[in-house]
């Protein structure tokens, strides 16, 4: 008997051995990942995995990738999100900062400590990676940042992007066909930059916000600079030709940037560091750079980009309600109208129709709020708020997303960049607000800061600290009006 039971002890090590030994090492390479009780979206998740948790694969199962935590727990997630365990690769390159403030921390992952902060177009020496965090080289010392949040500069021995050009008449016709006789699809306005795909007599050209038509070639004056697009959505294909039977390349991050090099049906050829490939045109959000801004009008076409999009905007509480008030007397109410007056006015300097609650300090119902935001037709609704604790100690950002689809992306997307303001990061999570639970749009409530905790209530009351947040909620909302509702309504 005591022989057989060491012969199965033998037997079970031999198996732990074998399987352990067959695992292979990943990470999660995605913001929020689920684990599930099977391979496949019917079952249940039994927890979610945030970015960069170090994983096992124990094993396949077509898509979907068995795998162990740290901590032991085992279960099966979309094998797409796990990738290869970070370990560092020294590749030296440049990049941009491209949010407002970005936190440079001492090791990869927003469990380091900050070491410092870094402005929107501050240029970084990048010595290498590991997984999305790049380590990079400041006036500081060397320290960690995120990927999403920088741009690569794009060298100009590099300039292997489709020309650009910009439109030098007052209005240009930009139409279906080459030639009078199509249809006119959209006026262009002087200054309008394009990107230029084939230069006969009718050129057909690319508009930075997606457009593709033909113009009369005599319209157009060349510029220098690049036709650039960035990844709009996470770990997208980049395949060998154009269409979903053509092998994957790579997969780009979301906030990647490549070079646009022509145009297959839906399908954009691109140029990146990964080399020559095509990208679904949907996934893409197009931005061109040229070096002439001031020699023409400023661009009118980055307006163009949500021209087609509505937007309310609900500032909490006003009237009788001040919300949370600060030791200091500032008020909620009055916070939360001041950075919905100052996103209003980015929304609609790019083109959007935003429909408020409210605009002065006057008191709505719940009800009115989710009436009116229902009512508009439109594409999303963001409650500005902030929060407050009966314990001052308590800091940070917190995001609630609403029950109709793409509410989570957008919640996520705004989350993530006040964050990167260097904020508590309090979570993306679902509460039973009415303006999120009863409302048929997408829709997100943001909780900037706590007005209860004197650090966070003293960056609330400065003009500088509000612009900052307002463009964290601006960029996040851009972002996915061209990406997300884009994709779900074309
Ligand atoms: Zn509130």
């Amino acid at each position: 008997m005591k022989r057989l039971i060491a012969l199965l002890a033998v037997l079970m090590i031999a198996t732990l051995v074998s399987s352990a030994w067959a695992a292979t090492p990943g990470v999660v390479s995605t913001a929020m990942l689920n684990l599930r009780s099977g391979p496949g979206q019917a079952f249940q998740v039994v927890a979610t995995l945030p970015l960069a948790t170090p994983l096992v694969v124990l094993a396949e199962s077509g898509d979907w990738k068995q795998v162990m935590t740290t901590t032991g727990r085992t279960g099966w997630v979309f094998g797409q999100f796990v990738a290869d365990e970070p370990s560092f690769v020294a590749e030296p390159r440049n990049v941009s900062v491209r949010v407002a403030s970005l936190n440079v921390r001492q090791g990869p992952a927003t469990s380091y400590p900050v070491l410092g902060t870094v402005r929107e177009g501050q240029l970084l020496a990048v010595t290498g990676h590991m997984g999305s965090w790049l380590q990079v080289r400041t006036a500081g010392g060397l320290g960690f940042v995120h990927a999403d949040f920088v741009a690569p500069v794009v060298e100009p021995d590099q300039d292997v992007s489709v020309p650009l050009a910009r439109v030098n008449v007052s209005l240009l016709n930009l139409r279906s066909g080459a030639g009078t006789q199509f249809p006119v699809i959209a006026r262009l306005t002087r200054g309008t930059p394009v990107a230029v795909l084939s230069e006969d007599t009718w050129a057909r050209v690319l508009l930075e916000n997606g457009a593709i038509g033909f113009v009369a070639r005599e319209f157009l004056s060349p510029v220098d600079g690049q036709a650039l697009a960035r990844i709009s959505a996470e770990s997208v294909n980049q395949r060998s030709g154009p269409g979903t039977t053509f092998p994957v390349l790579t997969a780009h991050p979301r906030g990647q940037t490549v070079a646009i090099t022509g145009l297959s049906g839906d399908w954009v050829q691109v140029n990146g560091r990964a080399g020559s490939g095509f990208i679904l045109g949907s996934l893409l959000v197009f931005s061109f750079a040229t070096g002439e801004e001031d020699a023409l009008p400023p661009t009118p076409n980055l307006g163009a980009g949500l021209s087609r999009f509505t937007v309310v905007i609900d500032p909490g509480h006003g009237g009788r309600d001040p919300g949370a008030i600060a030791a200091s007397g500032l008020r909620e109410s009055d916070v939360n109208l001041t950075m919905s007056h100052k996103l209003r006015a980015k929304l609609e300097a790019a083109g959007a129709t935003v429909v408020m609650t409210r605009t002065t300090d006057v008191g709505l119902t719940l009800a009115e709020r989710v009436a009116i935001a229902n009512g508009s037709g439109a594409d999303l609704l963001v409650s500005i708020h902030n929060n407050a604790h009966t314990n001052p100690q308590i800091s940070g950002t917190q995001t609630f997303h609403g029950v109709t689809d793409g509410s989570f992306s957008l919640g996520l997307g705004v989350h993530r960049r006040l964050v990167a303001l260097g904020l508590n990061d309090r979570g993306v999570l679902t509460a039973n607000f009415a303006v999120l639970q009863r409302t048929t749009v997408p829709a997100i409530l943001t909780e900037t800061a706590f007005l209860s905790n004197p650090q966070n209530a003293g960056l609330l009351a400065q003009e500088s600290f509000l612009d900052q947040a307002v463009a964290a909620h601006f960029e996040a909302i851009r972002e996915w009006l061209l990406g997300t509702r884009r994709a779900r309504t074309d």
